[in-house]
């Protein structure tokens, strides 16, 4: 079972005001600075490893907090009031970078990562997708190639997050060239400095400035057998829709915490903003819209919730999982353009949060499965059954 070891309710409060308070007085007022100088600044990184974040879903025994998915995702959905991009300096060593050693790692790969990971000494990557496999993740072709103890691993890699300071990346390669699909692909384990590793510039992108994405350039970069996530070869491809089953559920939470702030942004403006001699909140066309931002953000949350009990209950909540994720990255979609709209002129300058959330949300929608592939997932779970 990985479903993390609930802490306590005492422990899980304290937790939930310290990130209120971090939001509220560190995150949200340092926003500006980072959309302008296109990075977290060092110190707040420096408090968010003193706090723990590095090591939110890292098992208690190994330096972390623990928290199950439900926890996960309360102190997530808080966290999403906050420009997202201060989330991604640790969201892959809660989620997708580290969760796969967790599942699946052998007592010493654990032992020899982990601890350093939840202290935030190691940042975590996690690299499946390539130039020419993104959705159809399991057509991939950076290969491993066995020669004698080691595995040497040539391809390219794309859209990495955090590669540009990873000390660790989990690598989806090919290691059986007979097996074309999922059963040939196997986790690798490969330090940041390997020789033969190299990261790419940092991309320009739409939005999550402060994020750093980038590709990643394998050229016969050498590890030991035993850098196989569990031991055992073949078992990448199932390990990586697992990684993606809990971190699809971290991402609606975290479209759940954008909705929150667009929803007292828009509340916000209305209230001050007059025309036609009152405030534009006493206009039910204003209303209607923060109306359907509300139950759109309530039914989101809802999902959100019952994935989580879902996957802390067995482990697994694929289809709970993509459901949510579908519902909350779109819904917060639709929240962002009302929110802009409600803000009129002023929600098109950048002066005011709206116009950049608008941008930053749009990619909950692409990342780890687009919405076309939630559907996908969706209808195949119906269908089959
Ligand atoms: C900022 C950012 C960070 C990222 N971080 C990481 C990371 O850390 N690690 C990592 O491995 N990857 C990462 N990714 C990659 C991301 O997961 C992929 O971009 C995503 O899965 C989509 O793949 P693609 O870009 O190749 O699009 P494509 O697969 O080319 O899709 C293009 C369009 O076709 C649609 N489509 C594809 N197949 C079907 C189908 N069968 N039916 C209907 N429609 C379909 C898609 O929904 C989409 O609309 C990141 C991407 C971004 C933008």
């Amino acid at each position: 079972m990985t479903t993390g070891q609930a802490i306590d309710q005492e422990t899980l409060d304290q937790l939930r005001a310290t990130v209120d308070r971090f939001v509220a007085e560190r995150l949200i007022p340092n926003e500006k600075r980072v959309e302008e100088e296109d990075r977290i600044p060092e110190e707040i990184i420096a408090e968010m490893r003193e706090i723990g974040f590095f090591g939110l879903t890292i098992p208690v025994e190994y330096g972390g907090l623990g928290l199950n998915s439900t926890q996960e995702c309360d102190i997530v959905i808080r966290l999403g009031r906050a420009a997202l991009a201060f989330r991604s300096v640790f969201g892959t060593n809660v989620g997708i970078g580290a969760q796969g050693l967790i599942m699946e790692g052998t007592p010493e790969q654990k032992e020899h990562y982990l601890p350093r990971m939840a202290a935030g000494e190691i940042i975590a990557s996690f690299a499946l997708t390539e130039p020419e496999a993104g959705s159809d993740s399991a057509s991939l072709r950076t290969r491993a190639v066995r020669d004698g103890d080691d595995y040497v691993i040539t391809g390219s890699k794309r859209f990495i997050t955090n590669a540009e300071r990873a000390g660790l990346f989990t690598v989806m390669t090919r290691t059986d060239p007979d097996k074309p699909g999922a059963d040939g692909i196997s986790a690798f384990l490969v330090p940041g400095e390997s020789p033969g590793l190299t990261v790419g510039k940092k991309d320009r992108k739409m939005g999550q400035r402060g994020t750093t994405t980038s590709d990643v350039i394998f050229d016969g970069v050498r590890v030991p057998a035993s850098a196989i996530v569990g031991g055992v070869p073949g078992r990448g491809f199932r390990l990586a829709m697992k990684v993606l089953d809990r971190g699809r559920i971290h991402l609606a939470a975290l479209a759940v915490g954008a909705s929150d702030r667009l929803i007292d942004e828009m509340v916000g403006y209305a209230k001050e903003r007059r025309q036609f001699g009152k405030a534009i909140a006493e206009f039910q066309l204003i209303q209607a819209m923060i109306a359907d931002s509300h139950t759109e953000r309530a039914a989101a949350r809802a999902l959100v919730e019952k994935a989580a009990a879902a996957y802390d209950a067995s482990g697994a909540a694929p289809l709970d999982a993509a459901a949510a994720k579908y519902f909350a990255s779109e819904a917060v979609g639709r929240i962002a353009d009302r929110a802009v709209q409600v803000h009129g002129g002023a929600g098109y300058m950048a002066e005011y949060a709206v116009e950049r959330i608008y941008r930053d949300v749009r990619l909950l929608r692409i990342y780890e499965g687009t919405s076309q592939i939630q559907q996908i997932i969706i209808a195949r779970h119906l269908l089959r059954n």
